[in-house]
C-alpha cells in the first residue's frame, strides 16, 4: 500500500530523486552532495493502493469498457473493481 506521499526532489544540477520526505529533514544528492528541493508531488496521491509512481511504464489498461489506466501492481481495477488478468512475464 502506498500510505505515504512521495515527492519529486531536484538538485541545482537537475538530478532528480523520488522518495517520501520528512518535513524537518534536509536531503542531499548522494553523488553530488547538493541539497535537494521538493518540486512536485508524485501521483497517485497517498494513500493509494498502488506503490508505483504514476508513469507509463507502470500502467496498463484495465480492459473494461471504461478503458482506464491502472497501476500494474494492483490485482483489481480501482475504477470498475474487476479482477485484472495476470501480467505476462
Ligand atoms: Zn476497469
Amino acid at each position: 500500500m502506498g500510505e505515504r506521499q512521495r515527492y519529486r526532489l531536484r538538485s541545482r544540477s537537475n538530478r532528480e530523486v523520488i522518495r517520501t520526505v520528512d518535513p524537518d529533514a534536509v536531503y542531499v544528492d548522494s553523488e553530488t552532495g547538493e541539497e535537494l528541493e521538493v518540486v512536485a508531488r508524485v501521483l497517485p496521491l497517498a494513500p493509494s493502493p498502488s506503490d508505483l509512481p504514476w508513469a507509463v511504464e507502470h500502467l496498463r489498461l484495465c480492459g473494461c469498457s471504461l478503458e482506464q489506466l491502472t497501476p500494474k501492481d494492483l490485482n483489481d481495477c480501482p475504477h470498475c473493481g474487476r479482477r485484472l488478468p495476470a501480467l505476462e512475464g
